[in-house]
């Protein structure tokens, strides 16, 4: 075997490729064949979507073999496929960056008291993440650095079309390499310009609802005025971090629990952490279902939008099914969960907890465990949380 920082894929690969031989190394539980190398023992020249596979799976080593691919059999712990999860023990950090990927995983908690009718709920907590208080750190930040690492350097000034998370993201490690960001807010999320402006970002407010329908012109923007425009909705980074990290995480979190859940509820904006999870867990154990959480039609939640306004990663994972979630519900469910386990999840986690409650309230789930990933927490939806509460005197 050769560690895989010292071996090269100069062959582009296909996302569909690269995606079915993740699946097929993941249901094996291991890898079948070796990864060709040339002459030099260092340049891939066979399977090369095996390589990138085990590449986005974060695996430390490959089985290799010289001239063409051979058959074998090498179990995913025996290539290191947990050791990049390695966090301080103790919890001293060098700096703000290490503060981010070494202080993962993020916490599953059981929502002892908001779990129904032995349908027990374990929240992922993503809010627990360092820079923007949710799932987006492990996105800018991975972008980020794939970015530098193509650049040989990190990148001078960053656009990028957010909703504010990313956003947040992108200008906390901006912040941290010297870099420039600018930020285009839909005029739904305008509430973000403050945080963002701390952070040191420009804030450009677009009229468009969706943040969807800015990404062309931040793109055209970009490279008008020499930026780099990393694009989370397209951007495999995205993808990538959640499956190599996110979606390993709650495997090792689901084995500390004892627990093996018979659904994955999140919600879905680019839907970059929904599709690795159900790429993830519906490869490496059977009968997992995945649930996504969208906003009813017509109605705003930051963060998610519905699934025809087009995202890049959904279409390659089956999900088993969406729930449509107004505002007033996840307000609702996000001054429930407060109420009864006291914590204070975001809108879009409330939505989350609401699909959970509704198809468990539909008969729609048998008694188990059911893991719910919460993006963040509630703390910049307060205005909203207060006009929930004023509309229903309670
Ligand atoms: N919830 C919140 C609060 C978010 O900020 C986002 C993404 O921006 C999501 C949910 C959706 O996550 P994803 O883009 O991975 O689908």
């Amino acid at each position: 075997m050769v560690k895989l920082s010292e071996l090269r894929c100069l062959k582009e690969v296909e996302l569909p490729e690269v995606l079915s031989s993740i699946r097929r190394i993941l249901s094996r539980g291991g890898v079948e064949e070796t990864v060709a190398v040339g002459p030099d023992g260092s340049t891939v020249v066979a399977n090369h979507s095996v390589f990138k596979a085990l590449e986005w799976l974060g695996v430390s080593y490959v089985p290799t073999s010289s001239g063409s691919p051979e058959r074998t059999y090498v179990p995913i712990e025996a290539l290191g496929f947990f050791d990049n999860l390695e966090t301080s023990r103790y919890r001293v950090f060098g700096d703000t960056e290490e503060l981010l990927y070494r202080n993962w995983p993020t916490p599953l908690v059981r929502l002892r008291n908001s779990s129904i009718s032995g349908r027990t709920a374990w929240a992922k907590l993503e809010s627990y993440n360092p820079w923007s208080a949710s799932i987006k750190d492990r996105v800018g930040w991975y972008m980020f650095k794939k970015l530098s690492e193509k650049l040989g350097a990190p990148p001078r000034l960053i656009y990028e079309a957010t909703s504010t998370n990313t956003g947040l993201a992108l200008a906390a490690v901006c912040s941290i390499h010297g870099s420039k960001f600018r930020a285009y807010l839909p005029h739904t999320a305008a509430a973000g310009e403050s945080l963002l402006r701390v952070f040191g970002a420009e804030v450009v407010i677009s009229p468009k609802p969706l943040t969807v329908d800015i990404i062309s012109e931040v793109r055209s923007a970009a490279s008008s005025n020499g930026a780099f425009n990393p694009n989370q909705f397209e951007n495999d980074a995205n993808f990538e971090v959640h499956l190599k990290y996110t979606a390993k995480e709650l495997e090792l979190q689901m084995r500390e629990a004892g627990i093996l859940p018979k659904a994955i509820f999140g919600g879905l904006g680019t839907s970059g952490h929904m599709s690795a999870i159900a790429l993830y867990f519906k490869s490496r154990f059977s009968g997992i279902k995945v649930y996504g959480a969208v906003p009813k039609l017509g109605e705003s939640i930051r963060g998610i939008r519905r699934i025809e306004t087009g995202m890049k990663w959904i279409q390659y994972v089956e999900l088993d099914g969406v729930v449509d979630v107004s505002l007033k519900e996840a307000a609702r469910s996000v001054v429930e969960i407060a109420r009864r386990d006291g914590i204070l999840a975001g809108l879009s986690s409330g939505a989350v907890y609401y699909a959970y409650r509704t198809m468990v309230e539909a008969g729609q789930l048998d008694e188990g465990d059911y893991v719910l990933v919460f993006p963040d927490a509630g703390f910049k939806y307060v205005d909203t949380l207060v006009r929930y509460l004023a509309e229903t005197a309670e």
